[in-house]
């Protein structure tokens, strides 16, 4: 293993990624979740690699199958995490790499809402904010995702109301939207989460 794998490591066993803890529509997320996924890691039954690409485009990304041999895979744009911006986004997608482990297919507005959660609850285990630059669109869903984020860690709650999860999938959706990503009709499509 090399730095990049060190580094993702360090940061899903850390003490803030313990504390996210929730459940979300069809999807519970829990600490010891995010070991799991580190373990994955080590086992290499998830690779991870420094995409320039990403980089460039300052975005991370989980695939949980490439290829005919159906490989998992991490993309991070930078391997040295160099601010809390880049750990909120791979908490983001170790949470997909989780709904992978439970190897369930899921809606992808519900697999993102709680991707989105995970990132802003890392955020408030710390009492920092997130980047709410970024478009309208984005804004929207930050502080969507982070008012329950604060709601179940201030309260101490673990469960997302299902008004709270309807706000959350409606905002992800209006996102993709604007965004003109290829899941534009997130709120049909199924990922087949095949297992980590
Ligand atoms: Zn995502």
């Amino acid at each position: 293993m090399g730095l990049l794998e060190d580094n993702i490591i360090r940061i899903l066993e850390s003490p803030e990624v313990r504390r996210i803890n929730f459940q979300c529509g069809p999807v519970r997320i829990y600490g010891q979740g995010y070991r799991r996924v580190a373990d994955a890691i080590r086992s290499r039954r998830l690779v991870c690699v420094h995409n320039t690409l990403a980089q460039q485009a300052g975005v991370a990304l989980y695939q949980h199958a490439v290829g005919p041999n159906r490989v998992n895979r991490l993309q991070i744009p930078d391997p040295a995490f160099p601010n809390i911006h880049h750990k909120a986004m791979l908490v983001h997608e170790a949470t997909h790499a989780i709904e992978d482990y439970h190897r369930r297919a899921l809606n992808e507005l519900d697999a993102e809402a709680a991707a989105y959660l995970a990132q802003m609850m890392y955020y408030r285990v710390q009492d920092q904010l997130p980047p709410f630059s970024g478009g309208a669109t984005w804004m929207d869903l930050a502080g969507i995702a982070y008012n329950i984020a604060n709601r179940l860690v201030s309260t101490p709650a673990y469960e997302v109301s299902p008004q709270e999860h309807t706000q959350l999938r409606g905002a992800i959706h209006r996102l993709v939207v604007h965004r003109q990503r290829l899941y534009r009709h997130a709120d049909q499509n199924t990922i087949d989460y095949d297992g980590l």
